[in-house]
């Protein structure tokens, strides 16, 4: 055996026996200080293929590669889950989603939630919602609600939600019954004695031993289990413990905790103060699989060594068996993803709460316009292997933008906008042209764009001194506007006091040499927005291996925002008919995130939850091209 996994696994127990919930992630952080250095590499090899300076004229979108092909039930078809099926070809799938009601679910969880319930539904079965609620102190209504919510968003049904705590009776019942089967004992030794039964630290200082709770007999064990159950103990002063084998390499099989007393007695969401003791994820988890008749049990690699302790439970009670199998965990670079990471943020007011676009809680994702489409396509595309991988953020920008590009319509907006006045426009003043919404899928049709004797353009778009290298609008140099019936040249320009270019003045201009670059510009009667950029949250690729800690990695500068940005008014009608993508997972078009579009040369965005009906605010979902400086 892995002597590292054993003795994280020895330090995982402890924890729990203690009633410390903390042993998660004190074994993610190990698996993440392994993947950083695959990220790094991986992320090398990004840099290398990325685009260089995108070409002024064109406005395109992600260059297509070859994961544009993958079909889309690759990860049921091949690999992991195409052998876990294999192994146990049921009849009738039925998986289940056991997420801890603790926080809100991010972008590993939707990994976890196509891996159950796509299984499931690859395979004509069906998927249980099942809340593992175990842990009165950390649960809250609200996460009930948002996990459930998520789930649905991905575009998942559940065929049931259930809870844990529905079967507290029922487990509590086994618990006496394992008691009976001398299989499991009232233990009230303190941590430091529970290190030393399993052998010291790391589980190689000295021999493993039982203490002589162990050694009770079941009328003992019973009384003082009914005193626990009765809160006669005070909260780490007893537990129920397995009798397992302590002579088996498997620290899982160390004589685990099945039943403690937690820490704050706070009253659980759903059972009130009914309980005073409450199972442990070992007690619970399996045999809930086994009442709820779960076919496969997938969950992440963490739990491998469980399996081992998971079968013995089922066995020992002589109930029904499921087979659980583990792969690995999704991690993405340059963000955090655990959840007590991110309640962190949250209360400190980093970001504007749980959905704030710089998160990657799908709530998150959801807010800042990520089709669910493209979250589930960037986890196929990845397979699923029992290796935990961290994935650059660049690769699920780049499924965001594939998703995108042949799916939106596309509008001009300007984020800095800047007047042009064309002086010599004429009898063109007032007429309209044609805007296309997608050069792609000519059914989306197309809108009217008025030329208007003031435009707009981005203020980036214009230099006061032109030089050779530069291909946008200078004084005495012609440009292109995209869509605009002309070309226009600069003639001059006016600047405020404190030297800010306020207006530049422009002429048609009527040469036949195709210029350097097409612009994006809005017409006069444009619509106003404030629109919000957003950039990482963190300055390093991995933030949770920061020293001083993730909170001083925080990128304060990650948000930026253009209070008076203009669009153009075929906004309205694109609003209007949303979803964008129209696709059948998305059936509420109510929801601002569902109206996206491109704006030429600048971004994709949505709508944001802040808008009101007197303003609108707009979120970037992704760039057009990876950046440059990412
Ligand atoms: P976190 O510590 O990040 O909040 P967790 O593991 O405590 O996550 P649970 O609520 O216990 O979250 O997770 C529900 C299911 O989702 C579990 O089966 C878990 O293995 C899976 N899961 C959680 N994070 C990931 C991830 N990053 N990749 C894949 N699956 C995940
Ligand atoms: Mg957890």
């Amino acid at each position: 055996m892995d002597e590292t996994l054993a003795a994280t696994a020895a330090k995982l127990r402890l924890d729990e026996l203690t009633g410390e919930m903390v042993s998660k992630s004190e074994l993610k952080k190990r698996t993440q200080k392994r993947a950083k250095k695959a990220a790094i590499q991986a992320r090398k090899q990004t840099d290398d293929t990325k685009s260089r300076e995108p070409d002024e004229a064109k406005p395109s979108a992600a260059a297509p590669d070859e994961a544009a092909h993958v079909d889309p039930d690759a990860m049921f078809k091949l690999g992991f889950l195409a052998e876990v099926y294999k192994e146990r070809p049921a009849k009738e799938v039925l998986t289940r989603f056991p997420p801890e009601p603790n926080g809100y679910l991010h972008l590993g969880h939707a990994k976890a939630i196509a891996v159950n319930f796509g299984f499931a539904k690859y395979h004509g079965g069906k998927t249980i919602l099942r809340f593992d609620d175990t842990n009165p102190d950390k649960e809250k209504e609200e996460f009930f609600l948002a996990i459930e919510e998520a789930v649905r968003w991905l575009g998942f049904t559940p065929c049931a939600v259930t809870y844990s705590s529905d079967n507290f009776q029922k487990l509590y019942d086994l618990a006496e019954k394992l008691i009976h089967l001398e299989r499991a004992y009232v233990c009230h030794c303190v941590e430091a004695e529970i290190k030393l039964q399993r052998g010291g630290k790391e589980g190689k200082e000295g021999p493993r031993y039982r203490c002589e709770h162990a050694m009770q007999g079941v009328e003992t064990n019973l009384e003082k289990f009914r005193d626990m159950r009765d809160g006669k103990y005070e909260p780490q002063t007893a537990f129920l413990r397995m009798k397992q084998d302590i002579e088996n390499h498997n620290p899982q099989m160390w004589d685990l905790a099945a039943y403690r007393i937690p820490k704050d007695r706070k009253p659980h969401f759903r059972t009130g103060d009914t309980w005073k003791i409450y199972p442990t994820y070992d007690f619970t988890h399996g045999l809930c699989d086994s009442f709820e008749g779960i076919t496969h049990s997938l969950c992440t690699t963490e739990f491998i060594m469980s399996r081992e302790s998971y079968e013995w439970l089922n066995k020992a009670l002589e109930v029904y068996e499921p087979m659980q199998r583990e792969y690995g965990r999704l991690n993405v670079s340059g963000t955090i993803l655990s959840k007590r990471s991110l309640e962190k943020l949250v209360e400190l007011g980093i970001v504007r709460g749980w959905d704030d676009p710089r998160l990657f809680t799908l709530s998150a994702l959801r807010r800042r316009g990520v089709p669910p489409a493209a979250i589930l396509s960037f986890i196929n595309e990845l397979g699923v292997t029992t290796t935990s991988t961290t994935i650059p953020i660049t690769r699920f920008e780049q499924s965001i933008r594939r998703c995108l590009e042949t799916s939106v319509p596309r509008l001009m907006l300007v984020l800095e906008p800047l007047p042009v006045v064309i002086d010599d426009l004429g009898d063109l003043e007032g007429q309209e042209v044609d805007f296309p919404l997608s050069t792609h899928d000519t059914s989306m049709g197309s809108r009217k764009l008025k030329l208007t004797k003031t435009i707009y353009i981005d203020r980036s778009d214009f230099r006061e001194v032109d030089s050779p290298d530069y291909f946008r609008l200078a004084p005495g140099k012609t440009i292109g506007l995209l869509r605009f019936p002309h070309l226009i040249r600069a003639i001059d320009f006016t600047k405020d006091g404190e030297g800010r270019v306020t207006e530049v003045k422009a002429v048609l201009d009527s040469v036949t040499k195709k210029p350097k670059a097409f612009i994006h510009w809005v017409p006069s009667d444009s619509k106003p927005v404030e629109v919000r950029i957003h950039d990482s949250l963190f300055r390093s690729e991995n933030p949770s291996s920061v020293e001083s800690g993730f909170l001083n990695d925080v990128n304060h500068d990650s948000e930026k925002i253009y209070k008076h940005a203009l669009v153009n008014l075929g906004f309205d009608e694109v609003a209007r008919t949303s979803p964008w993508p129209k696709s059948a997972l998305e059936q509420d078009n109510a929801n601002p995130e569902n109206i996206r579009f491109q704006g030429l040369r600048v971004a994709y965005f949505t709508i944001d939850s802040d808008s009101t009906s007197e303003k609108i605010v707009l979120n970037r979902i992704v760039s057009l091209k990876e950046d440059s400086g990412k």
